[in-house]
């Protein structure tokens, strides 16, 4: 079957291992060859997310579970929560907190920008009981500064929950030392394996404000209740059931998570930084502008880039004729008016300047006056100089 390079911001291209780990018949729940591999996954999972203390949760479902998950246990009905809005996410992540009964209080930016650190403290200085932040808002490409935000949240003694769909295994992230309190995330994304896993690492104060709860969470499914015996028991190495866990799933994640280690988290951050600056210079050789607002902002997962003059969004369909698939706009205010490339998990530079070949013969064809060659050079150029 041919298909194109996938440069969407996830599902992201998987490596032969884990595609044949998730082709494997399927292993029972209970059996020792699974409980080997889920409890060793777990203890891995610490190591990624940078969470020596944190208590891991992974259980079959998207990112949305992912972040209803965090909510549900985090939040009773009354609860006031501060969202900081990058996005599209963002807003979702707004959408579930008030589904939980939150008192809200989002804190906007332009598309493109982040709140500035005054606009969000003066919100927590209110009292919240949660801070909620998307490290990188796939709908925008913006970074969020995580450690500043973090920081503030422990200051007027909130909860920090990090939406790190779009980030975690591509972005830098130290979930001990920026004291952020929960951290979630999917399979699809920067941990490189394919949709179907919610993954949520819960820290020490997370699951005390969890235990002091007045009322059970509202969401049976995502009951931290139900399936802290579950996880506790695979770290253990013991055979327990709540729900059937996606067995075949969670072989692929664990062998995806050991190439992960094997590379090294500061490697692989730096290997993310090449993409995401050779990406950006391509783009600005070719006289393209991206969505964020500033340099600091810019994702390395992603690249967003609004259509030159003269382009519209039928610029996709003519990049996925090169063989590349990329993404249409997302945030509601710019929809119609950008693109997003998707950069993270296993690539190097060869995908990128197959990319940006296709990118470019594309803008030829829509008629737009691009040099070509001129992107190519640029990304190579940036990828081997970016540190
Ligand atoms: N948060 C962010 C930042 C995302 O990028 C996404 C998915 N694109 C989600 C949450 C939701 O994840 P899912 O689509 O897997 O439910």
């Amino acid at each position: 079957m041919s298909r194109p390079l996938l440069m969407i911001p996830g599902p992201v291209e998987v490596d032969e291992t884990v595609l044949q780990a998730l082709g494997q018949p399927p292993l029972s729940h209970t059996a020792a060859s699974f409980i080997e591999i889920f409890g060793a996954c777990l203890d891995a999972l610490r190591e990624v997310f940078r969470a020596p203390d944190g208590q891991p949760f992974v259980v079959a479902g998207s990112g949305t579970l992912a972040m209803e998950m965090a909510v549900a246990n985090l939040i009773e009905p009354g609860d006031r929560a501060v969202v900081v809005d990058t996005g599209y996410f963002s807003h979702r992540m707004a959408d579930v907190l008030a589904r939980h009964g939150a008192v809200l209080e989002s804190v906007s930016a332009p598309a493109g920008d982040c709140p500035s650190l005054e606009r969000v403290e003066s919100a927590l200085k209110a009292g919240a009981k949660v801070l909620a932040i998307t490290h990188v808002d796939t709908s925008t490409g913006v970074l969020a500064p995580v450690p500043d935000l973090a920081a503030l949240a422990r200051r007027y003694n909130a909860l920090t929950v990090v939406d790190g769909v779009c980030a975690l295994g591509g972005e830098t992230f130290e979930m001990q030392a920026w004291d952020v309190d929960v951290c979630l995330t999917a399979s699809q994304k920067a941990l490189a394996v394919p949709p179907g896993l919610a993954l949520v690492m819960a820290g020490p104060r997370a699951i005390e404000a969890f235990e002091a709860r007045r009322r059970p969470a509202g969401s049976y499914y995502c009951d931290w209740d139900l399936w802290l015996p579950i996880m506790h028991a695979y770290q253990a190495r013991k055979p327990s059931y709540f729900g059937t866990p996606p067995t075949n799933l969670i072989v692929a994640l664990y062998e995806s998570v050991k190439q992960i280690l094997k590379e090294g988290m500061e490697a692989r951050w730096a290997r993310h930084r090449k993409l995401g600056a050779s990406m950006r210079a391509a783009m600005q050789a070719l006289g393209l502008k991206w969505v964020p607002a500033r340099p600091d902002l810019c994702a390395d997962t992603l690249t967003t880039i609004y259509y030159p003059d003269g382009v519209d969004d039928t610029l996709v369909g003519r990049i996925g004729q090169h063989g590349v698939a990329v993404a249409g706009g997302l945030h509601p205010d710019i929809k119609g008016r950008y693109f997003r490339i998707g950069h993270m998990g296993i690539l190097c530079d060869a995908e990128i300047r197959q990319t940006v070949a296709a990118v470019e013969a594309a803008l030829k064809d829509a008629g737009y006056l691009g040099e070509n060659g001129a992107g190519v050079t640029a990304s190579q150029a940036a990828y081997e100089h970016a540190r």
